[in-house]
């Protein structure tokens, strides 16, 4: 999925479900327009949500610490191979 596909398919759920949350979305925005400038940032914010989603906080901050397993120990972000979280 890409910046532009999640833009749209958030836009898409974001209008179906709005009337069952009793909101009314503005008439001008109804169909996603990625050239507007509506669309525009929807595509921007969803490139910078969807690295996150995946796990992966794109280029520029790689080096994350690993998280430590409390039931294990192992210090890298993996498991040993008895531990019931692996
Ligand atoms: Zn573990």
């Amino acid at each position: 999925m890409d910046n532009l596909q999640l833009a749209v398919l958030f836009h898409e759920t974001y209008e179906r479900l709005a009337p069952s949350f009793g909101y009314e979305t503005r008439e001008d925005t109804k169909e996603f327009d990625k050239d507007s400038k509506n669309g525009k940032l929807m595509v921007a914010v969803c490139g910078e949500i969807l690295p996150i989603i995946a796990g992966n906080p794109s280029t520029h901050d790689t080096e994350l610490p690993k998280p430590t397993c409390t039931l294990c120990h192992k210090s890298d972000g993996t498991h040993r191979l008895m531990c019931p979280l692996r």
